[in-house]
């Protein structure tokens, strides 16, 4: 069997002196795969995206990535072997134009790499995102909120990552957007780009993933195709088998 691409072995995390937050989580995320990350608020799904991009000192458990050990690393480090999050909201940085945000992105790399960077990338983002092209000389901070998170995502892209980590990219934008974000990621996992992808709305994530984890109270509760996760299973794995069920999440469990 090919060594995944991203292989998480009992992975513990915590903040400070409190009791960790994320307990002995192990998955595997291969080469071109898109997993989608799902769970209720305070399920502990932004703090393991922490860990996997050395914005977090993992406890105990091993990260490893493309073979090689992670932990520990920072997210510099992380970001020049491949890994980029995009963290939830729109992080942009709003005095800049579009094309100086994407430029200073860029600067994350060597500062040889940075202008060939900048050229080879730079069709694929505005390919991806025209409206992007047509702002390029506006300030970041009078774009839309949609707009806004595009250019975060083209900011993600612009650093050549081989993984992606998503957290809530969707998140409060209108259904248009989101399919717009939706599609970009299957051109991006088509350019070979994996991805790891948190979402509230499971529904969401379903559609465009192979794979589904779902984390409850900070422990992995399944793992499966959208298919195989079958309604009450993935409500089971949710919410538990109390009853409780939030309607505007209920509906996305109920395709799974
Ligand atoms: P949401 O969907 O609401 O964003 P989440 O699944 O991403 O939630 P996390 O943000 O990872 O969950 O939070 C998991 C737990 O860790 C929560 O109880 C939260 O209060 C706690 N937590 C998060 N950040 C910190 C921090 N910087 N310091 C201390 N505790 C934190």
């Amino acid at each position: 069997m090919s060594t995944p691409l991203l292989d998480v072995r009992n992975l513990t995390v915590g903040y400070g002196d409190h009791q960790p937050v994320l307990h002995d989580a192990s998955f595997a995320l291969n080469e071109g795969e898109l997993l989608g990350l799902v769970g209720m608020n305070g399920a502990g799904k932004t703090t393991l995206m922490r860990a996997l991009s050395g914005g977090l000192r993992p406890r105990s458990g091993e990260v490893s990535f493309r073979g090689t050990r992670m932990n520990g690393s920072s997210t510099a480090a992380s970001v020049r072997k491949g890994i980029v999050i995009l963290p939830e909201g729109h992080r942009v940085l709003r005095p800049l134009t579009v094309e100086e945000n994407l430029q200073i992105s860029a600067m994350r790399l060597s500062r040889r790499a940075v202008r060939r960077q900048i050229a080879e990338v730079q069709d694929l983002v505005y390919g991806l995102f025209p409206i992007l092209a047509e702002r390029r000389t506006q300030l970041a901070g009078l774009l839309s909120g949609g707009e806004q998170q595009m250019l975060s995502l083209a900011r993600a892209i612009i650093q050549r990552p081989k993984l992606l980590l998503l957290d809530e990219p969707s998140l409060g934008l209108a259904p248009v957007v989101v399919e717009k974000i939706y599609s970009s990621l299957r051109s991006l996992q088509a350019a070979g780009i994996s991805m790891l992808v948190v979402e509230q709305n499971s529904d969401r994530v379903a559609s465009a993933c192979e794979r589904m984890i779902v984390l409850r109270d900070g422990r992995i509760a399944a793992t499966g195709t959208p298919s195989s996760l079958q309604g009450a299973e993935l409500h089971a794995a949710y919410f538990g088998s109390d009853g409780k069920r939030p309607p505007a999440v209920a509906a996305g469990a109920a395709s799974c």
